[in-house]
């Protein structure tokens, strides 16, 4: 927002939020009815960048000021059963699920499902937390041990598990007057549930499953009334796209658009939002993410190469937390390939970058 000339007030309730670094930082209570009232009349449009933000805060705000996306698309996207309900119902295939509340509703889903499968909480999970993954029948126990307390709370979920042969993102943007767009497909490795490298455009993925991807994504925008940018999350399994979930925000497997975009994800949301004129998504050549995981690595080995960009999020140090990433940049394929390669052996992360090589090569 900062570049457009664009003030922000951001509310979070932790003192040292990352975005009072570049905001003004209101602390705020999310149940505080005044506080909010005062922050719908201090501002002109209210967006978030967390999907966990309480809906009915945002629908609550939605009557004072505009709130972008709107809070219904923030429900559902909140909801991993609503979410892939949604999904069936405008034409996207899903893995096989059902919901489970009790410990009784898991026997009877495992049998209808099968094995393996993924248990997962309905609300509230992110980077592979609240799931547990079910092999055989005896996993059962551990399942509902781990998950039980989550099912009382929110619900739980069901999901088969998807023996994939690749994980893609679309990263999406729709302005208030129904314009949409979207960044070259991203392809998607995770592990341990956790994203660990993108590759954008997706090498190798023909025209005709784009073009069904952008599709799907593009539907499920308009039947939400969408505006703001979001991520849909889709595996491929025989040329077939399945739907994982969506992100109601900019997402990580977006974070290359920041320097191999024309337009980044994040300038985008905010132009969307302010019913401003959207800027080009198309990439200025082949990008790569790394995340990185627990911990920072020494930044030289990715600063020493041409186009090699580094975000420190300025993050405690904990393990399996996301606390920066950094953006390799080439114009072609082969280019990045071997910009890889150097930057995979100086950081001593060879196996982190070796999918990306693999396929670029
Ligand atoms: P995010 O950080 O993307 O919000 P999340 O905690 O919401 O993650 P998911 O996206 O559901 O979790 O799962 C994380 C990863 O685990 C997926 O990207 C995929 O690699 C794997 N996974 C999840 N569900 C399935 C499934 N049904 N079959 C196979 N793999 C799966
Ligand atoms: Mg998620
Ligand atoms: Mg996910």
């Amino acid at each position: 927002a900062a570049p457009l000339g664009i003030r922000t007030l951001a509310v979070d309730a932790s003192a040292d939020a990352c975005a009072g670094q570049v905001a003004e930082l209101l602390i705020a209570g999310w149940s505080d009815e005044a506080a909010l009232a005062d922050f719908a009349r201090r501002v002109d449009a209210v967006t978030f960048d967390f999907e966990n933000v309480p809906a009915a805060t945002a629908e609550r705000l939605a009557g004072q000021v505009a709130v972008h996306p709107n809070p219904q698309a923030l429900a559902v996207a909140q909801d991993r059963l609503a979410e892939k309900t949604l999904f069936r119902e405008s034409g996207l295939d899903t893995p096989g699920f059902a919901a489970v509340d009790t410990r009784d509703d898991l026997v009877a889903a495992v049998e209808r499902i099968g094995l393996p499968a993924i248990l997962k909480t309905r609300r509230l999970g992110y980077d592979g937390k609240g799931q547990f993954r079910l092999k055989t029948a005896a996993d059962i126990d551990a399942a509902w041990a781990a998950l039980g307390e989550a099912a009382a709370k929110h619900g739980l979920i069901l999901e088969a598990f998807v023996p994939f042969d690749r994980e893609l993102s679309v990263v999406a943007v729709r302005g208030r007057d129904g314009e949409f767009r979207t960044w070259p497909l991203t392809r998607n490795w995770h592990v341990d549930g956790v994203l660990s490298l993108s590759l954008a455009p997706a090498p190798g993925t023909s025209d005709a499953l784009e073009q069904a991807a952008v599709a799907q994504a593009k539907a499920i925008a308009e039947r939400l009334g969408y505006v703001g940018v979001f991520a849909l999350e889709l595996f491929v399994r025989g040329g077939e796209l399945l739907g994982n979930e969506m992100a109601p925000r900019v997402h990580n497997s977006g974070h290359w658009t920041i320097e191999g975009a024309h337009t980044s994800q994040f300038e985008n949301h905010i132009r969307a939002v302010l019913g401003l004129p959207l800027g080009d998504t198309g990439a200025r050549g082949a990008s790569a993410m790394l995340n990185w995981i627990g911990e920072m690595p020494d930044p030289a080995p990715v600063l020493s190469v041409a186009d090699g960009h580094w975000h420190d999020y300025g993050k405690e140090a904990r393990p399996g937390r996301k606390v920066g990433h950094a953006t390799i940049c080439a114009s072609d394929a082969g280019s990045l390939r071997a910009k890889l390669v150097e930057v995979g052996s100086g950081l001593g992360r060879e196996a982190q970058v070796a999918p990306a090589i693999e396929v670029l090569g």
